[in-house]
């Protein structure tokens, strides 16, 4: 019997899974068995140039927890999860080679690390069948090639709404799971428990601080699949939807914004799910500007994935986008920023609670990042990968677009963004509880 390997990268879910419904369609027609399996590449426990670990401990407790669940969905299908530690160009070829396997599905990540590794598969002989999930809409069904990408998002929006691009419908969770392969063929040291991989993927298990948006450690907030389609039916089940445009600058709680962009980052929610349940709450309910802001912002995610696919590494270049030469690292003013000890109490705060909780609003994460680059006039890239080390939403596209946004090294057609501090804490944080709540006011 031939053998395919399933390879769960940002996609660890079974609903909406066009990668793997592809897999299952090949092991059918050849009769084949299926290993699933995730690697956890050592690079994420190494240090950074600035000096922290690629991945944090909120991040990485998301992370086993999502991953434990994942294995329990399978089992109920009849298969399980592999999860090793190791460097998936190293690890797949020795694998395949064991169990007389050829050919890999996945999903398609268009970023340069995760492309470098693919293209590394395939020179070891692999043939890897990548199939691109992540986005809300679908490349092919957009009314322009990637290489015709507006570079304003309005343009990109208008021409997707002028076209009325819809997203495909998410393909339902499979019924069962080809079998396993026979395993005993692979060397013991390719097979650890699930619990000894979780364990050194995972060895602090970190909780957040109390005074969190999202309490990741309660049942009701679980990264996993399990907890996102659940999350995302008791959402829906509230009036939260209708009144989101107005609460969505909020700082403290859970209710202010969808919090979508945890599952989203694991994969553990499709966005063609999400937009699904918006759509029965928009028939149900009646749509407003508020149920359009979820969508829109949605979009704004499609957005920068869709200039990953015309742009590609030109955006991991310091320089971005632009010709402005990069700023010496201010070594003492990152420390300051990262511990949340500049003494400016707004921006104080807000890293405080992220190194604390592993969350941050989307408008603290603008202010901050003014912050970085005009105000301290700091370098991009380091507090980029600050946000890489602790969001536990950390997404590539999402952080490399926003940053470059932030930093003027983008498509932005302001060029660059200062939020003025002063302001903003009028505006979002006239009473003081933002700042009181994390001891930066007292
Ligand atoms: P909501 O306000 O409820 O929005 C709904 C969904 O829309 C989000 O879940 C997200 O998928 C999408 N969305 C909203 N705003 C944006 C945006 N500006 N860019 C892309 N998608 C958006 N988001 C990440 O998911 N991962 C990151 O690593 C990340 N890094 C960021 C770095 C900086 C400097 C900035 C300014 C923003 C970053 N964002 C990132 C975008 C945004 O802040 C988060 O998506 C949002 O705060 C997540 O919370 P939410 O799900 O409650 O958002």
């Amino acid at each position: 019997m031939s053998a395919l390997i399933y390879w769960f990268r940002q996609d660890l879910r079974l609903h909406d899974q066009p990668a793997l419904q592809q897999a299952l369609l090949h092991a059918a027609k050849t009769n084949s068995t299926l290993l699933p399996i995730y690697c956890h590449d050592p690079m994420q426990d190494a240090p950074t140039r600035w000096g922290f670990v690629r991945m944090g401990a909120h991040r990485r407790q998301v992370l086993a927890d999502s991953l434990y669940d994942l294995d329990q969905q399978l089992q109920k299908l009849g298969s399980r999860l592999l999860v090793l530690t190791g460097k998936p160009r190293q690890l797949l070829p020795q694998l395949a080679k064991q169990l007389q396997a050829s050919q890999i599905y996945c999903e398609d990540i268009a970023a340069p690390e995760e492309q470098d590794e693919v293209r590394a598969l395939t020179q070891a002989g692999l043939s890897v069948h990548t199939h691109w999930q992540s986005s809300l809409l679908h490349p092919a069904d957009l009314p322009f090639q990637a290489s015709e990408l507006p570079d304003v998002f309005s343009s990109f929006r208008q021409k997707v709404e002028r076209a009325k691009v819809a997203p495909r419908r998410p393909l339902a969770t499979p019924s069962r799971l080809p079998a396993l392969p026979d395993i005993s063929q692979v060397d013991a040291a390719l097979l650890p428990s699930l619990k000894n991989s979780l364990s050194k993927i995972n060895p602090t298990q970190t909780q957040p601080d109390a005074r969190t948006a999202f309490a990741y450690n309660l049942p009701s907030c679980r990264a996993s699949e399990v907890g996102g389609l659940d999350y995302l039916q008791r959402y829906f089940a509230t009036d939260k939807a209708s009144s989101y445009k107005e609460t969505r600058n909020g700082l403290i709680g859970l209710d202010y914004s969808t919090k979508f962009s945890i599952w989203l980052s694991l994969g553990t929610l499709s966005p063609r799910q999400i937009d699904d349940a918006l759509q029965d709450y928009e028939e149900e309910y009646g749509e407003n500007d508020s149920t359009y802001w979820i969508w829109f912002e949605l979009l704004w995610r499609d957005y920068f994935r869709m200039l990953h696919l015309k742009y590609g590494r030109r955006l991991y270049r310091a320089r971005g986008l632009s010709d402005h030469k990069l700023p010496k690292h201010p070594a003492e003013n990152f420390q300051r920023w990262i511990s949340g000890e500049t003494g400016q109490p707004w921006i104080d705060a807000a890293m405080r609670e992220l190194s604390a909780t592993g969350y941050l609003s989307n408008r603290m994460r603008q202010n901050v990042a003014s912050f970085w680059v005009h105000d301290l006039q700091g370098d991009w890239p380091a507090a980029a990968a600050w946000f890489e080390s602790q969001l536990i939403d950390y997404d590539v596209y999402s952080n490399q677009g926003n940053w470059l946004y932030l930093a003027g090294r983008g498509t932005d057609p302001r060029g660059s963004r200062r939020f003025s501090p002063e302001k903003q804490t009028k505006d979002y944080d006239a009473d003081g509880a933002y700042r009181r709540l994390w001891g930066t006011l007292r």
